[in-house]
């Protein structure tokens, strides 16, 4: 009886321990600091800028900014987004563009915020901010470099990707930027990290959309970024219905009016958990005296909340954009068709 009851505690715990290593893991992000569940994300804001330096791939180095002149400029405007219930910023900008992740730490430490950085290339604007490896290498070779940091680290830091950033030329996909897409493709199906394109028209963003299914990559896992550029928003909800994600970003240049009519027409096709809305603010511009002028963050609060209100969204819909969708669209995992 004694060593029967005993067996059977024994047997009850073996099943415990089963469940919880083979528990499915939470979904999770990584930011700067390493991992973290979605479910801490809260207030996200996905496409914002905290240093941009247009110099090019062949000029740009570290020794062009001074990190703490950089901090010093841009934490009151982290501060301010705070206030309005921000915890967490993804930082577009690439590298060679002046992505720093020694800076994203020290701005992170600052301002308290959960802050994310990518992988990959930017090839809009003529490829000036391409490295030259970009245009000799396979899709293959390039994406092992953007693998590789997401399984080492960048630049012998700890600091990992916590998604894919490319871009490509408003016009059909050149073969270089092809090759780009291609690379975002493999990177994903290796690291299930989400891939954002500075896109704006539709002609590119379909073309990439459908680039990434012919490699097995759900239109799910693609944020059509700057698609607010494209004017025929009947093309918005097309690409919504595919899976896209459809990311309305440059909320802190002005135009809340417009910014408000898509996102009704979207939410009005049933799309209102396929859009992404950020500012595409920022950001300390190296050269510049104390680098220059500089766009908060706050918009989304100020101006374009008060006018879906207005429009009839209520509290939950705004939720729904800035905190579910960001997590369901950033959750690290692989998406295939
Ligand atoms: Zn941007």
């Amino acid at each position: 009886m004694h060593a029967d009851l005993s067996r059977r505690k024994f047997i009850q715990t073996g099943i415990g321990l089963f469940f919880v290593l083979n528990a499915p893991e939470s979904p999770y992000i990584i930011t700067v600091n390493g991992r973290i569940p979605v479910s801490e994300m809260g207030t996200t804001l996905i496409h914002e800028h905290f240093l941009v330096d247009f110099i090019g791939a062949d000029k740009i180095n570290y020794s062009r900014w001074n990190r703490q002149e950089v901090v010093t400029k841009v934490l009151p405007y982290l501060l301010e987004a705070k206030k309005h219930g921000v915890k967490t910023m993804f930082d577009c900008t690439p590298a060679f563009l002046g992505r720093d992740v020694f800076l994203l730490k020290m701005l992170a430490k600052e301002s308290g915020l959960q802050i994310v950085t990518n992988t990959g290339y930017y090839g809009a604007a003529d490829n000036k901010y391409l490295p030259k490896s970009a245009f000799t290498e396979t899709a293959e070779q390039i994406a092992g470099r953007w693998i590789k940091e997401f399984k080492k680290g960048i630049e012998n830091t700890t600091v990992k990707p916590g998604f894919i950033k490319i871009s490509v030329n408003p016009e059909n996909l050149s073969a270089l930027h092809q090759k780009i897409v291609r690379a975002a493709a493999i990177t994903h199906l290796q690291t299930g990290l989400t891939i954002c394109s500075h896109t704006g028209i539709a002609i590119p963003a379909f073309e990439e959309i459908n680039l990434l299914k012919k490699m097995n990559v759900h239109p799910s896992a693609f944020v059509w970024t700057h698609a607010q550029n494209e004017q025929d928003i009947k093309l918005h909800v097309k690409a919504a219905t595919s899976g896209a994600w459809i990311s309305l970003d440059g909320i802190g240049w002005g135009n809340i009016e417009k910014y408000a009519d898509t996102i009704n027409n979207l939410a009005s096709a049933g799309m209102l958990n396929k859009i992404l809305i950020s500012h595409d603010a920022g950001w300390y511009k190296p050269g510049e005296k104390q680098g220059g002028s500089f766009k908060g963050y706050t918009n989304i609060f100020e101006e374009l909340i008060p006018l879906l209100n207005k429009k009839g969204f209520t509290d939950n819909d705004i939720q729904q954009l800035l905190i579910k969708n960001p997590a369901e669209a950033f959750a690290v995992r692989v998406r295939k068709l």
